[in-house]
């Protein structure tokens, strides 16, 4: 073992170590900051129905991560939605405020636009969507004014100011009360509570109920509109969204007011929103829009998870290959049955029941050093160390090698590829963003750093046992000692 071999390869192993955790930061980088390549959205079932005729005066308050079970525990909320339509409504893939608003105002969806992060990062220009046909229409925002001014209203309100704060609901409610044709109110602090306490604390309900104190008096202000109650995301319970779950897509909405019979029903898609409130204000949608009229959305609900966005087939085999590679050098290594990389199972395991799956409403997915992760998979790198020692005395280092690390690495590899992250690794200026495996992406990277650290103590370990443990005897020539 006393190779100049096995130390390379544990320099190498170490090196990619410490490279990879970086790779990750840009990899997340990649997902919050840029957009991705617009895509076809999922189809949305055909049905026959009416949609809303024009009305002449539309107000939309929306409550950021409002959730639809937080929603029903709402008095005015409740007793408003009685009064009109109650829908359950998908905002589909990713959750994340400024895509599903951006669809919510254009009726393309988050793959369609592209728009799938952007974090902190307007729109400019803004979104051409019913706004933008709308002379004279207005937005006011609690706070995180960047949104609403990337949607494309005639004029905006909102700074992040204490002074602004302390008159946000003057003026919402002085902009409601107008004669303008739309007026749309972006109210915040619910989901501000959900980031920091959870979707199951006291502060999350609180801030709930003082969104919906904030509704009654807007509604006081225009009780002859059209009223769109509206939300962007739930959260999960202790807080977070972005991904895929059901609670956190699915949210409540509800229309009232002139020319709205009492209903509801659902699943719809919150491009559906789109087309009714485009229909209220006599506008049309984007041509490439699969909106369908409010009647026949409600006639034709959508299966549960059906604005989950598939994964595109060519990436998709592509990752596949990959992960049977992985698969196959893995089997070159794995000669003994305690060979096999246990290792990366438990830690993968670990990982899930510690935490949960990780979902891009998870935030130990973004965070910067991915301890809430890594934690729970320490155990796992000792197996992998202890593995890795005793199978290179046995069974040399090239399939230890293979062994322990073709997997994690395949698996890693396979997950850039289903996401189509290489390019934006390189540089490129797309966000690797889709369902299940972004999220997954981040932990496999981790981990296949950290096997590799482990693997490489293990090799440098038996390369030490060998330097001091027996010091004067020296190499037999032509053996190959990484194998042998
Ligand atoms: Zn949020």
């Amino acid at each position: 073992m006393r190779s100049p071999t096995s130390l390379a390869v544990a320099v190498v192993l170490l090196a990619g170590a410490w490279a990879l955790p970086h790779v990750r930061h840009v990899f997340i980088e990649d997902v919050t900051t840029w957009d991705a390549e617009p895509s076809p959205p999922p189809s949305l079932p055909a049905g026959t129905g009416a949609g809303l005729a024009p009305a002449p005066r539309v107000r939309a308050i929306l409550i950021d991560g409002l959730s639809a079970d937080s929603a029903r525990t709402l008095p005015t909320w409740s007793a408003l939605c009685k009064r009109g339509v109650t829908l359950t409504v998908d905002v589909g893939f990713p959750t994340i405020s400024l895509p599903v608003e951006a669809a919510l105002w254009s009726g393309l969806t988050q793959q369609q636009t592209g728009i799938v992060f952007r974090s902190d990062r307007p729109l400019q220009p803004p979104l051409v969507g019913v706004p933008s046909h709308v002379p004279g229409s207005h937005v006011v925002a609690e706070n995180h004014a960047y949104i609403a001014r990337s949607l494309g209203f005639a004029t905006a309100e909102g700074d992040e100011s204490k002074e602004w704060a302390a008159v946000w609901q003057q003026h919402a409610h002085d902009a409601v009360a107008s004669d303008a044709r739309l007026v749309f109110v972006h109210v915040l602090r619910v989901d501000t509570a959900g980031h920091r306490h959870g979707h199951d604390s006291a502060e999350y309900r609180q801030s709930a109920g003082e969104a919906d104190a904030i509704l009654a008096t807007l509604v006081d202000a225009a009780p002859d509109a059209r009223w769109f109650l509206l939300s962007d995301h739930g959260h999960r319970g202790p807080g977070g969204h972005g991904g895929e779950e059901r609670d956190v897509r699915q949210v409540e909405h509800c229309i009232f007011g002139p020319g709205v019979a009492p209903g509801g029903g659902g699943p719809v898609h919150v491009v559906d929103m789109a087309r009714a409130l485009a229909d209220s204000l006599g506008v049309m949608l984007d041509a490439r829009s699969l909106a369908r009229p409010l009647g026949a959305a409600i006639a034709a609900p959508l299966s549960a998870d059906q604005a989950v966005p598939a994964t595109a087939l060519g990436p998709g085999v592509a990752a596949l290959f990959v992960l049977v590679l992985g698969g196959v050098v893995t089997g070159f290594g794995v000669r003994r049955w305690w060979l096999a990389p246990w290792w990366f199972v438990l830690a993968c395991a670990s990982l899930v029941i510690v935490r949960g799956f990780p979902t891009l409403s998870t935030p130990m997915v973004y965070s910067p050093a991915g301890r809430a992760m890594y934690v729970t998979w320490l155990p796992a790198l000792v197996l992998a160390g202890a593995t890795a020692y005793a199978g290179l005395s046995r069974v040399g280092l090239w399939r230890v090698l293979a062994s322990q690390l073709a997997l994690p690495i395949a698996a890693m590899c396979a997950a850039f590829t289903v996401t189509r992250a290489w390019m934006p690794l390189f540089g490129a200026y797309e966000a690797p963003v889709v369902p299940r495996f972004t999220a997954w992406t981040s932990p496999l990277i981790l981990l296949a750093a950290h096997g590799m650290t482990a693997v490489a103590l293990a090799v440098l370990g038996t390369y030490a046992r060998s330097a001091f443990g027996r010091p004067s005897r020296p190499e037999p020539p032509r053996s190959d000692p990484a194998t042998g």
